[in-house]
C-alpha cells in the first residue's frame, strides 16, 4: 500500500519518478514488446488452463455468474465498512454459493491469514 508508507518514502518514490520519467517508459514500452498485445492473447486458451488447475475455484465463479447472486456494497471485514475496490470470495469452494464481499485490502488479508495463498 503505497499511501501507508511513511513521507519520506512517498517523496522519495515521486522524486524517483520525475527524474526517471522517460527511462520508466522505455523500460515498460520494451516490456510490453516482450508479450503479445491484448488482442493477440489467447482468452480461451487461459481459461482452459485456469479450469484446469483450478477445478474447485472455476466451478464456484460459475456457481456465482450463473444464480446471479447479488453483489454487497460494503466491505465484511469486521470494522471495515470500505464501498470501493470491493471484491467477492470463496471461503470454501466446496459451498459455490457462499461468498462473502470485501474489499481488496481485505481480500488479500484474508487470502494469506486464513489460505496461505499468495
Ligand atoms: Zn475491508
Amino acid at each position: 500500500m503505497r499511501s501507508k508508507e511513511p513521507k519520506y518514502v512517498q517523496e522519495y518514490w515521486q522524486k524517483y519518478y520525475k527524474t526517471h520519467l522517460e527511462q520508466l517508459r522505455r523500460r515498460h514500452r520494451e516490456y510490453n514488446k516482450t508479450r503479445p498485445s491484448r488482442k493477440h492473447r489467447n482468452y480461451t486458451e487461459l481459461s482452459r488452463k485456469y479450469r484446469k488447475n483450478h477445478p474447485d475455484r472455476a466451478f464456484a465463479q460459475m456457481m456465482v455468474y450463473n444464480h446471479k447472486i447479488p453483489r454487497l456494497s460494503y466491505c465484511q471485514f469486521g470494522g471495515c465498512d470500505s464501498t470501493k475496490n470491493l471484491q467477492r470470495a470463496h471461503m470454501d469452494y466446496s459451498k459455490p454459493l457462499e461468498i462473502l464481499t470485501f474489499c481488496s485490502r481485505h481480500h488479500s488479508l484474508i487470502d494469506r491469514v486464513y489460505r496461505g495463498v499468495d
